[in-house]
Formats: C-alpha cells, sequence, structure tokens
C-alpha cells in the first residue's frame, strides 16, 4: 500500500502535570492517547512531540518528516520560542498539513496562521454540545451523518475572530444557546490548516469516537499532495522563461 500519513502529535504536556482530572482522565497524558487512537489506522504513523523536549520536539528533521502536525496547547502557549513557532509556520505554507485543537485557537502557531486575535467566549461548566454538519459528504466528515454531540464539554461562542474560513464543515450548539465554528478550514501557503473545537482537557473529549473519526479523517485530508514547496521572491530578467 502507499505511504502511510506521517503524523506529529504535538501536546504542551502541562496539564498532565497539574490538573488532577487530566491526569485521571490522561495517564500518559493527551498526546499520547490521541496518537494511539491515529495509531489504530492502518495509514497512518503517529509519533508524538511534546514542549519540554529540546526544540519542543519540533526539530528540522522532526518537521521535514511530518506530513501532518497536531497542535494542543493551552496554559504554556507562551513558553513555546518564536523561532520554532516560525520552523513549524515555514512548513505550513511549504505544504505541511496542520491540525489545531481547542484551545490551540490562542497558540503562537495558530494565531500566525490566522493574522487575527482568535478571541471567542467560553464556559465550563460540562453542558452538552451538538456539532451540526454543514459540508456533508467532505473528506473530514467521512462516516459523520447530520450531527453528533458530546454530552459534557466547556463552551466555546461567537464572536471567534478568526478570518473567513475556506469551509465551516461544522458548527456547534451548545445548552447554554451560544454557537460556535467548530470546524473550519483555510490554505496558507501550500498547506492544510484545520480547527477542531473539542478538546477540553478536564472531560473525556478526546474518548469520542466522533471525535476520533474527525482527526483521523482530518489527518488524511490536510496530508501534503508532494514534497514541500518553497516560495521564492526573486527579479527575472525579460523572457528568462523562453531560453
Ligand atoms: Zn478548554
Amino acid at each position: 500500500m502507499a505511504d502511510k500519513i506521517r503524523v506529529t502529535v504535538w501536546g504542551e504536556n502541562a496539564h498532565e502535570k497539574v490538573t488532577a482530572e487530566t491526569q485521571k482522565l490522561y495517564p500518559d497524558g493527551m498526546h499520547t492517547y490521541i496518537a494511539n487512537f491515529l495509531n489504530t489506522q492502518d495509514d497512518i504513523d503517529a509519533r508524538t512531540s511534546v514542549l519540554d523536549e529540546p526544540e519542543h520536539g519540533l526539530t528540522e528533521e522532526v518537521l521535514a518528516g511530518t506530513d501532518v502536525l497536531t497542535w494542543w496547547g493551552h496554559i504554556a502557549h507562551g513558553d513555546v520560542d518564536d523561532a520554532i513557532a516560525q520552523r513549524v509556520y515555514e512548513h505550513v505554507v511549504s505544504g505541511m498539513g496542520i491540525i489545531c485543537l481547542h484551545s490551540a485557537h490562542f497558540s503562537k502557531i495558530f494565531t500566525k496562521l490566522m493574522g487575527t486575535p482568535c478571541n471567542l467566549k467560553w464556559r465550563e461548566v460540562a453542558e452538552r454540545e451538538v456539532l451540526w454538519v454543514t459540508r456533508p459528504g467532505h473528506e473530514i466528515l467521512q462516516g459523520i451523518e447530520d450531527h453528533f454531540i458530546i454530552d459534557h464539554v466547556e463552551m466555546y461562542g461567537e464572536f471567534f475572530d478568526i478570518p473567513e474560513p475556506d469551509e465551516t464543515i461544522l458548527i456547534s450548539s451548545f445548552e447554554g444557546g451560544e454557537v460556535f465554528r467548530s470546524g473550519c478550514t483555510w490554505r496558507r501557503g501550500a498547506g492544510k490548516v484545520f480547527y477542531f473545537r473539542p478538546g477540553h482537557e478536564t472531560y473525556p473529549v478526546f474518548y469520542n469516537e466522533n471525535v476520533q473519526k474527525v482527526i483521523t479523517n482530518a489527518c488524511r485530508w490536510a496530508k501534503p499532495a508532494g514534497p514541500r514547496v518553497i516560495s521564492t521572491c526573486e527579479s527575472p530578467e525579460l523572457g528568462w522563461f523562453l531560453k
């Protein structure tokens, strides 16, 4: 079969050290849990990297060998080195796919890719979320019909201060009445970007089979079509391409 999709699951791995509920739900860390469910798929080869590793586990070599990077961060966005965020950005615009999960909306890499504040409303009272399909048949929504429900979540509400997505494939409604664009895609340079809202650290959101399905499908959607595409800025002489 074709080469497997090489996925690097990045986790800040900070709540895992200080938050009891997170430790209980994800004793090996959210990043390990995510990599494990991805690795049940024959076409995916997932590995993990965390903040505490040298260069946050995102060396040039690791990124060059990554088709799709998934990103989860929350309380340690500021600890991500600007130079590493820039390195990730350069890989995205040259073709690496990236999936930003939940509180990654405030990560250095996501806000850089968006160019907007990425603010939103939030409330943490374990309310119900219904995620409605707005692009039936989309590659990321294979196996998802009409809607799915997560019983206990942190609410995220509009206005979500992002640039207009290329595609809004899921819209959430919450018990409290707010709505949110929960599944959004963009292209940045040669790379594909997917933002997916679910993933709060104190609820078993990543246990949800539909959440797993969307993240898995998103890895397939976001994988680059070919080798990295490096854009250049130059000033060739007239008629150079005719020679
Ligand atoms: Zn959260």
